[in-house]
């Protein structure tokens, strides 16, 4: 008989990619759902860090496929018990309990006209006050309805994790409470269909929608990770001289919200993508608005990369890459400097196009910034804006910072969600 002699070299290779595997893991294994932020990881490790969901005992863990199962896992907002929902495949939002798609016919108000809307309130229009506040409720109404049929209240201590292709699509979560972790999920960006006409909305007025894929409004302990966000498929549609624009933000922060990781994630294909404070006369998110934003990827967005108000935003790692120098999502700028705000950008690198290092930050009137060791269209950039004076805190909260010339290469491999095998 023959010996069959296996090298024990061999056996420790097969033993260690094996473990390797494990740990790994399938996201349901132990070492992907119940992660928690590492400690030291950016700003949502404050405290007690972010930890979601991931004590959550065996009846907490939900796999859900639909909206049903999706809204039924989280729909008590006072239930506050450590609980994990793993999501598989695509869950549309614009749907009823059966599954059936909601369009815009289904959400209108009896009474909605849109042509009505327009000839009602257009600049100078002379139709009666009655008929334009008649139109204006109705619109109201057909937007409540949608926005129940969209809003998803995340409550505390619960952790969202996206199986392989996971996707909510046409979904706005509201991140209003503390500990919550969104990992590995593609979300495809809210379509209003009953945007209100704002006419003292800067000189010639603005059309505005409601809904960001993640509002966190007053949300504290929030970390999201290997992620993307994009917009679907874009009609361009022009009313009164004005873009039609029914996407609001991507990830906006607001309402005194705190301790915000987000990290390895895209945003892609949109303009409005993150806005960190929400006005200046909204003085109460002054000592607020604790941000980290590493190792994202910006790609083909417009503006607000962020956009930030009092917050202190600890911005590293990310590349920013542009190749669209017109149409829908022709870059404007990155950092938007508004009222109070305190950036500190270090080590980031942006491809932009047809633009020169000038576009990278934007004044909002904000008056300090600090920049280091950022890399524009491939030079080393001090100062973006001479008007701005340096911030007046240091980051402390990060695990490790790249150096500039690996960041790009890291980001574009590591950015998104992660394949998980099952
Ligand atoms: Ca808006
Ligand atoms: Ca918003």
């Amino acid at each position: 008989m023959k010996k069959i002699v296996i090298p024990i070299g061999l056996v420790i290779v097969l033993i260690a990619g094996l473990m390797m595997s494990f740990s790994r893991g399938s996201a349901e294994s132990p070492t992907f759902m119940r992660e928690v932020l590492p400690k030291q990881d950016g700003f949502a490790s404050v405290g007690n860090g972010t930890t979601g969901g991931a004590s959550a005992t065996e009846q907490n863990v939900f796999k859900v496929t639909n909206k049903k199962e999706f809204v039924a896992a989280l729909k008590n907002r006072k239930n506050t018990a450590p609980k994990i929902v793993l999501v598989y495949g695509t869950i549309d939002f614009d749907t009823d309990d059966t599954g059936k798609s909601l369009t815009m016919k289904d959400y209108m108000a009896d009474g909605y006209d849109f042509q009505q809307y327009l000839e009602t309130h257009k600049p100078q229009s002379t139709a009666p006050k009655s008929l334009k506040d008649e139109q204006e409720a109705k619109r109201k109404a057909s937007q409540k309805n949608q926005s129940k049929s969209i809003t998803v209240h995340v409550p505390a201590n619960t952790s969202i994790i996206g199986m392989d292709n996971a996707k909510l699509k046409g979904v706005n979560l509201v991140l209003d409470s503390d500990n919550v972790i969104i990992r590995n999920i593609q979300f495809e960006s809210p379509y209003d269909y009953f945007l209100s006409w704002d006419p003292n909305d800067g000189p010639e007025g603005n059309w505005n929608s409601q809904y960001d894929s993640i509002s966190i409004k007053g949300g504290t302990h929030i970390w999201i990770d290997h992620s993307s966000f994009q917009d679907g498929p874009e009609t361009v549609e022009k009313y009164f001289g004005r873009k039609y624009e029914h996407r609001d933000g991507l990830v906006d922060i607001t309402n005194e919200a705190d301790y915000i990781t987000i990290s390895y994630s895209t945003f892609e294909n949109h303009n409005k993508t993150m806005l960190i404070g929400s006005s200046d006369s909204k003085i109460s998110d002054e000592g607020k608005l604790h941000v980290t934003l590493h190792h994202n990827y910006f790609h083909n967005v417009v503006q607000r990369l962020p956009r930030v108000r009092f917050g202190q935003v600890h911005v590293y790692n990310n590349y920013f890459a542009s190749d669209t120098t017109n149409g829908e999502y022709a870059y404007a700028y990155s950092l938007g400097v508004g009222k109070n705000s305190q950036i500190y950008a270090e080590n980031n690198v942006a491809d932009i196009a047809g633009k020169d290092y000038t576009s990278f930050v934007k004044v909002f009137g904000g008056k300090q910034l600090t920049t280091v060791n950022n890399m524009f269209n491939g030079q080393i950039i001090d100062t973006f804006n001479d008007t701005l004076t340096p911030v007046d805190w240091k980051p402390e909260l990060f695990t490790a910072i790249d150096p500039v010339n690996e960041v790009k290469e890291n980001v574009l491999h590591n950015a998104r969600p992660i394949k998980i095998s099952q």
